[in-house]
């Protein structure tokens, strides 16, 4: 019997583990589930499961976990401090909290050892030495939930990467793949979550929609795997068949291939180094036809130019990166930015701001939070250089 924490319960990926958790009751028991404020789905899921801990992060919504808890045998807590504490003590713990405030319920399941899935990449953008180094102090085994590095995961040698050629990182393009930078101007938020292959929560459609999701993993990737950051390629595969590929020195290719749920990769890391059925479907390859592959864009989409020269410069670049998109795609989701602006103000945020490299988690935070001012002034000013980054 395995012991579960899902952290994030009640969001995209938070649901889809809770899926296959509850159709295999006799192998998981789930202790901990946590939420930011949703009582009603985050007590549903803690009744359903019969889990021993609910938490919300947001402490104003605790009475209401409480009372719609009374009665059962689940406890409640409320607060920042108590989702690091609902990071213990279990076996396997997935991280699906959205954006940097999971760094640090995640570095906690890190210290206490245990396997952790990381569905949430921005804590490993902003503050991956930090997090790779805490692991391997604790002995915690980090597993990959991203559909893209669970795929790498699944087909790279990691002992031997001197066979590696390349990491090819497949991207469906998002909603606006074949959209000119003129049309993007007038994107909606609504417009910007429709992803044509996945269904994924706000934030991360967006970052799909700006091709920023797949610098996040760009950086992502080479935080994960031993191989340099410029043998880590993107490719534009629309249907999201492939998920990731590995090529070795001798010219073999290796994919994973799956259907376009969370679930496959999921249930990869749940049952490692084992399998567990899912309830998918089995591909249908001849219905599917073909698979195609283009370049990505970094003219029409910036973000994966931004990314690349983070990811290359280093220190505090892929943090400052990611605390200043996060700021943006809020304001855009609030419909106080465009949709073009999101890589300007993160361009922008990059220009103006070059700490030394942070050595620390505290480090991690200073930056993340002053790029979070210095991208929200930017906001208010209205002061960035749109036509800079899209031309
Ligand atoms: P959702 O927005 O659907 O869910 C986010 C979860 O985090 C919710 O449970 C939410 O609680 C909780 N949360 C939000 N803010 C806070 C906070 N400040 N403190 C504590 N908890 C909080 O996100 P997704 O499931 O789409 O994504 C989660 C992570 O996984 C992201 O990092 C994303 O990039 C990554 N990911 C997602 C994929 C997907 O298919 N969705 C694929 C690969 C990676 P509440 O419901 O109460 O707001």
């Amino acid at each position: 019997m395995k012991t579960i924490n899902i952290l994030g319960a009640t969001g995209s990926v938070g649901t889809s583990t809770l899926d296959l958790v509850e159709r295999e009751p006799d192998r998981f028991r789930v202790r901990a589930l946590t939420a930011n404020c949703d009582v009603d789905r985050l007590a549903a899921a803690a009744i359903r499961t019969g889990a021993e801990l609910a938490v919300v992060a947001d402490a104003t919504c605790l009475p209401a976990l409480r009372d719609a808890l009374a009665g059962t045998g689940t406890r409640a807590a409320g607060g920042r401090q108590a989702v690091c504490e609902a990071a213990r003590g279990a076996d396997w713990t997935m991280g699906a909290i959205v954006g940097c405030a999971g760094l640090g319920p995640v570095m906690a399941a890190i210290e206490d050892g245990g396997t952790v899935v990381l569905a949430n990449k921005e804590p490993l953008v902003s503050a991956g030495e930090v997090i790779l180094a805490a692991a391997a102090r604790s002995g915690a085994t980090l597993l990959p939930a991203d559909s893209e590095h669970n795929a790498i995961f699944q087909c790279l040698e990691m002992a031997h990467p001197e066979r590696v050629r390349r990491i090819i990182l497949t991207a469906s393009g998002g909603p606006f793949r074949d959209w000119s930078t003129d049309a993007m101007r007038a994107v909606t938020p609504a417009q910007a979550v429709a992803h044509p292959n996945w269904s994924m929560g706000a934030k991360i459609s967006v970052d799909s929609a700006t091709m920023m999701n797949k610098g996040l993993e760009l950086i992502e990737a080479a935080r994960l795997f031993p191989v340099p950051a410029d043998r880590i390629e993107i490719v534009l595969h629309r249907q999201s068949v492939i998920h990731s590929m590995v090529d070795y020195v001798d010219g073999s290719m290796l994919a994973q291939l799956g259907p376009s749920d969370m679930r496959v990769p999921i249930a990869h890391t749940l049952a490692w180094p084992d399998r567990m059925t899912t309830p998918m479907e089995p591909l249908d390859l001849v219905r599917i036809g073909r698979l195609d592959f283009e370049e990505a864009d970094p003219v029409r989409f910036p973000a994966l130019r931004l990314a690349r020269e983070a990811l290359d410069a280093g220190g505090a670049r892929p943090a400052i990166l990611n605390a200043a998109n996060e700021i943006a795609v809020a304001a855009f989701l609030a419909n106080r930015i465009g949709f073009l602006e999101i890589a300007a103000i993160v361009a922008d945020t990059l220009d103006r701001f070059d700490p030394p490299p942070p050595g620390t988690l505290e480090d991690v935070l200073d930056v993340d939070a002053e790029a979070r001012r210095l991208a929200e002034d930017l906001i208010q000013g209205s002061g960035s250089r749109v036509e800079d980054c899209v031309v």
